[in-house]
């Protein structure tokens, strides 16, 4: 894994250019079986994710993963 980030959670800036920051996302958590997932170890295993509420603003939904998710190939 190259280019990773090195923080554990927020802030990020969300695909369309919004900062992820507290009060502008709402965090959740989705289970995964991805690498990155897996990764995290035992009843850790998905990612927590944001929805970030500028986006829902303009109606669109944006939801941002942390790990990254990578689908299986
Ligand atoms: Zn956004
Ligand atoms: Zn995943």
């Amino acid at each position: 894994m190259s280019a990773a980030c090195p923080h554990d959670h927020v802030p990020f800036v969300c695909p369309r250019g919004h900062p992820i920051v507290p009060g502008e996302m709402i965090v959740s958590w989705s289970p995964c079986v991805c690498a990155p997932s897996v990764a995290l170890g035992e009843g850790r295993q998905g990612h927590r994710t944001y929805l970030c509420l500028a986006c829902k603003d303009e109606r669109r939904t944006t939801l941002c993963y942390l790990p990254a998710h990578v689908p299986a190939s």
